[in-house]
């Protein structure tokens, strides 16, 4: 059990002395200063880990796959900047060979689309699009929103397996994904190289709930219709030998810096996000509804997007706790206008939606749904298709 120097009241919400990070967020401790530990993996990443050597392990791990297989690897596209910097390192500096992989989860603003369509052209690179059954995603919405209070379900075990399968499908054992998850919570240290496979999955992507429990969750669908969601079998993946790896394991991983290089070289555009101040224009843009999905979180845990964001600014001596609780004050916690439309997806009243997130509060945190302030909708919100 760790401590703090600060005497916390019991109705009080425990932050870290760095980067104000609060208790409510999930693995979250502190030492006896006061101080996270994902600040601690901060530290460590910058002072203690060998990058040169990591490097050399990056060229090596490359050389033993390239060229055998049809593609040297698989890097899975979101189109989001962590996963266009980890296209444009490997394709640029190491001269990969990828087949990239995207998973649809029914919400790519036309910004995303249209970069993606460019970043792709100008890299030189096999592009794979899987778009799963709407009627589908809408029921997986509906019920882990409803179990969970997260309607991401879908998106989240979507994007982890889907490209797990299509490297099994086609036999290509390597993939690469972006940033690793240390970068901003506990479920791995830097220390560890994380691998992400299975255990990754369960431990943090599939909320407890696997594909075939959702088969017996939900009326008129079929394991058929689940089969996107599914993480492949350990004995398929096994079979092509795989190896699933973060390309943030080994170079050092700065999504700021990182964004800043594909807005140059490739003329990524950024665009605004629902509770998040225009600087941070990089920033999980290549989603509708993220400005809901970060809203949850604000009425579940008390933080949103801003202090997220904040904090890796703080980590780095960015910004000063002043300028982040600032930040925070004016842009976390406000009622996203995209809420309309995931209602309207979903057939469901805000009634409901506020009735399913409130009983998610995570203690001491306590929401209060008097103070809820309505956001501005996002200038491109008239264009996103509304077919239910
Ligand atoms: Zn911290």
């Amino acid at each position: 059990m760790s401590t703090t120097v600060r005497i916390v009241g019991p109705n009080e919400v425990r932050r870290c002395s760095k980067c104000l990070l609060p208790e409510t967020q999930e693995t979250i401790t502190y030492d006896n200063q006061g101080v996270c530990n994902v600040c601690k993996q901060h530290e460590y990443k910058n002072e203690s880990i060998d990058w040169v050597k990591r490097e050399k392990e990056l060229r090596e791990l490359i050389e033993e796959y390239r060229g055998r297989y049809q593609y040297d690897c698989i890097i899975p596209y979101s189109g989001g900047k962590d996963s266009t910097y980890t296209v444009y390192k490997l394709v640029r500096d190491y001269n990969v060979k990828p087949l990239v992989v995207s998973f649809d989860h029914g919400f790519y603003r036309p910004q995303t689309m249209a970069n993606t369509k460019s970043v792709m052209k100008q890299l030189g690179v096999d592009y794979h699009l899987f778009t799963p059954n709407w009627k589908v995603v809408k029921k997986l919405m509906a019920e882990s929103l409803r179990r969970k209070g997260d309607f991401c379900w879908h998106c989240h075990t979507g994007i982890f397996s889907y490209p797990m399968q299509v490297a099994v499908k086609f036999k290509i054992p390597l993939l690469f994904w972006g940033e690793p998850s240390a970068e901003y919570t506990s479920y791995y240290r830097y220390d560890e190289k994380e691998e992400v496979d299975e255990k990754r999955f369960n431990r943090f992507i599939n909320l407890g709930i696997t594909a075939d429990d959702m088969v017996g969750m939900i009326e008129g669908v079929d394991m058929r219709d689940l089969e996107p969601f599914r993480y492949p079998a350990l004995k398929d993946l096994k079979a092509i030998n795989y190896r699933s790896v973060c390309l943030g394991s080994y170079i050092p991983w700065d999504p700021k810096k990182n964004s800043e290089i594909i807005k140059r070289e490739l003329g990524w555009k950024g665009a605004p996000v629902e509770g998040v101040p225009p600087e941070y224009d990089y920033e999980k843009v290549e989603c509708m509804v993220q400005g809901v999905r970060d809203y949850l979180k604000y009425v579940k845990r008390g933080f949103g997007r801003t202090a997220h964001l904040a904090s890796l600014d703080l980590r780095n001596g960015r910004i000063t706790p002043e300028k982040a609780q600032e930040l925070i004050d004016k842009y976390d916690g406000k009622r996203p206008a995209s809420l309309d439309l995931l209602l309207h997806y979903l057939d469901m009243s805000e009634e409901e939606f506020e009735k399913i997130a409130m009983s998610h509060v995570v203690a001491p945190h306590k929401h209060d749904p008097k103070k809820i302030k309505k956001g501005e909708p996002l200038p491109d919100m008239p264009q996103w298709d509304r077919t239910k």
